[in-house]
């Protein structure tokens, strides 16, 4: 039953576009209501009809530790009482800063903002602010928020300047965005030896997770630092979803490559809206007020935000045992849905990097967007729509990760794979398959 979802829905597109204040929200491509949600706590969340159901979101990935964590909670409260916000310097904000730097040994000085698009946005401001260079280059199917600069198409051919990829941003903005391929090297060395004078920043997700999970093949992070390193030019890890996830020093750890400059969101917010830059000092003192690239925020740092964020990443640290347990749990999940789907006969691919994974439906490999582009998007919405019928709340989009929490039991798991064997094995199920 959705008739409550269904009845908010209804009054919410006559006031706010689309029903929704995130895009990501609306159930459009696999044509259905958006749930409203009511609460949410540990690994569960419900709507407004009370349905309950294991959340595979958690907030975009936000919600590592679940919902409602006590502690988190109890910080927030604790730090409301003193009130909301101040629009000045608090000991929070040191303290916070100190803890990133120290558990990220990349970044010696950190800023704090409001959001991941934030943070994308001033990290590439201060590259170019550091480097005296324009140009960027980004990858097809990586998302770096919603900034002008970064909302573009590819070109026609890897040579061209990124054509904008939304009505409202000026070509102007997208001229210096040059575009890659996710995972082809090669398509960014053609760059630097095009324009390699030019590029102040290579920016990529070191786990693409917005055309749905796609880890970066060997060596191709350490190509990114090299051809950099060679050219001059930064090299920023977005690391908005991976940053606390795969572990807690982020992809950069996971992985061993050390990026210039690194973004945050999501998980250092613990919930609350935060999101940060930071990297080596030489860069980061070009940021006013010590240098000349300004960058502000009314809201920055604000002290339940910090208090949510601080608490949650503190946590994190005095728990190793977390990331053994939760990619270990994650590597046995996403095996166990490749078995699925190869049970059922479905040559589909599942594709993971410790917590975050994604099912695509098609039997190509994935490795760029591409190859995530064959996806059978229609047999996705009706698999989703079941999966949400049956208690599992997915994000209702083929190009999304599945984010697994530390609340997340192996029984929500194993009643996860049941339900989701039961579609693949027993739903009329193969008429909607395209490839
Ligand atoms: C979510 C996301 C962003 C944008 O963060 P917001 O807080 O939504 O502005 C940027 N980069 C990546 C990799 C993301 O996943």
């Amino acid at each position: 039953m959705t008739e409550n979802s269904e009845k908010l829905f209804q009054e919410a597109v006559k006031y706010i576009p689309g029903g929704v204040n995130s895009p990501v929200r609306a159930f459009g491509s696999i044509g259905s209501v958006p749930r409203f949600i009511k609460y949410a706590d540990g690994a569960y969340i419900y709507d407004e009809d009370d349905n309950k159901y294991i959340d595979y979101i958690g907030s975009w990935g936000s919600m590592i530790l679940g919902h409602n964590q006590k502690a988190v909670l109890e910080a927030v409260t604790e730090a409301c009482k003193m009130g909301l916000s101040y629009g000045a310097a608090t000991a929070v904000e040191v303290e916070m800063a100190k803890l990133v730097c120290e558990l990220v040994p990349s970044i010696e000085m950190v800023r704090m903002v409001n959001s991941g698009t934030e943070a994308v946005m001033s990290a590439i401001r201060t590259a170019r602010g550091y480097t005296g260079r324009n140009k960027i280059v980004k990858f097809t199917g990586c998302y770096h928020g919603h900034s002008d600069g970064l909302l573009v198409k590819a070109g026609s051919g890897v040579m061209t300047a990124g054509v904008p990829d939304s009505l409202g941003v000026p070509e102007g903005c997208t001229r210096d965005t040059l575009s890659a391929i996710y995972n082809k090297l090669d398509s960014v060395k053609e760059h630097f030896t095009r324009c390699g004078e030019e590029i102040a920043a290579v920016i990529v997700e070191p786990v693409a997770a917005n055309m749905g999970v796609v880890p970066p093949e060997p060596g191709f992070l350490e190509g990114l630092r090299s051809l950099c390193d060679e050219y001059g030019a930064l090299l920023i890890f977005d690391e908005v979803i991976t940053g606390f996830r795969l572990g807690i020093d982020g992809a950069q750890g996971f992985f061993g490559v050390k990026p210039d400059l690194t973004t945050f969101g999501k998980i250092i917010g613990g919930g609350m809206p935060v999101g940060a830059y930071g990297g080596r000092r030489e860069i980061m003192e070009v940021v006013a007020p010590l240098g000349g690239v300004y960058q502000a925020g009314t809201l920055s740092g604000n002290p339940i935000a910090m208090a949510a964020g601080l608490t949650q990443l503190t946590i994190l640290k005095e728990h190793p045992e977390y990331y053994r347990e939760l990619n270990n749990t994650a590597d046995w999940f996403f095996k166990k849905i490749k078995e699925v789907v190869t049970e059922a006969g479905l040559p589909y691919q599942v594709n993971h990097v410790g917590s975050i994974g994604s099912l695509f439906f098609t039997k190509e490999k994935v490795t760029d967007y591409e190859s995530a582009k064959t996806s059978d998007t229609v047999a996705f919405a009706k698999y989703c729509n079941y999966m949400m019928e049956h208690g599992v709340y997915l994000a209702p989009a083929q190009f999304e990760a599945m984010f697994l929490s530390v609340a997340h039991t192996r029984e929500m798991l194993e009643e996860t794979l049941d339900i989701m064997k039961k579609y693949f094995l027993s739903f009329p199920y193969k008429k909607f398959i395209k490839n």
